[in-house]
């Protein structure tokens, strides 16, 4: 259970309030308008964004002033998820060692992840020399290494095409069935939510609400989200 506990969240001179608890192994989307706060939320829970009141749990406890290499969770961003530098195992590697020394079966367990997600034999390439949606492989690669509790994504894959985009949501969606992880993802794509979220929060007038019940609330949209979705009464 992730719990936000009368949290504010500033952010400059923006400001967020959540009170919202989301059960265990729940895959939630989070949409809003831009610049409402979603990626404001995501910092929050991960420890980038200071929470100056309130408190946020995991299992019950609070980890609202901890580090954000010590708290239980992945974070995977549109973009800039790799190091240009790197090779694809060492990117990767990083997941489980920063130092880069890797013992014989944590190389292996690298390998493995690797080759679960369609790279195998890629491991030498850099980034630059691999496609975007390759690329986006590596990063999953590392967050099914790091196997943590709960895996946050902003608006991850938005710069791959509609088909990929959809391959590397399911490649998340079975990653935290098998991990039992807790998933909230970013994303401004309505059918994101709808094949990868049962639950979802909404982020609008300086208030993340919910989580609601994804079908629930697309059926019957708040003013809020109609505005932000553009439609007049039903969302499609
Ligand atoms: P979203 O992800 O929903 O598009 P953000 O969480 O990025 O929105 O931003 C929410 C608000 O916080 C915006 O008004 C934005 O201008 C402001 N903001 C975001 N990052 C910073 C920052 N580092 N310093 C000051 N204000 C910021
Ligand atoms: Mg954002």
């Amino acid at each position: 259970m992730l719990q936000l506990d009368q949290v504010q969240i500033l952010q400059g001179g923006f400001t967020l309030q959540a009170d919202l608890q989301v059960p265990p192994g729940s895959r939630v989307a989070v949409i809003g308008p831009s610049g409402a706060g979603k990626s404001t939320l995501l910092g929050a829970v991960a420890g980038f964004v200071p929470v100056p009141c309130g408190s946020i749990l995991w299992q019950g406890q609070t980890i609202t002033t901890h580090s954000p290499a010590a708290r239980p969770l992945s974070i995977l961003f549109q973009d800039n998820n790799l190091f240009p530098h790197l090779s694809a195992l060492d990117n990767v590697a990083l997941g489980i060692r920063p130092a880069l020394r890797l013992t014989a079966p944590e190389r292996a367990r690298v390998h493995d992840a690797l080759a679960r997600v369609g790279l195998e034999g890629l491991d030498t390439r850099r980034p630059a020399a691999l496609s975007g949606g390759q690329q986006s492989r590596v990063a999953l690669a590392r967050l099914l290494l790091q196997r943590k509790p709960l895996v946050l994504l902003d608006e991850p894959f938005s710069a791959l095409g509609p088909g990929l985009k959809a391959e590397m949501l399911a490649l998340v969606a079975e990653i935290c069935a098998e991990t039992g992880a807790m998933l909230l993802m970013v994303t401004h794509d309505i059918a994101d939510a709808r094949a990868i979220a049962d639950q979802t929060i909404l982020v609008a007038d300086g208030h993340a609400r919910g989580p609601f019940a994804t079908e629930d609330l697309l059926e019957n949209p708040p003013e809020t989200l109609r505005a932000y979705l553009g439609t007049a009464d039903r969302i499609p």
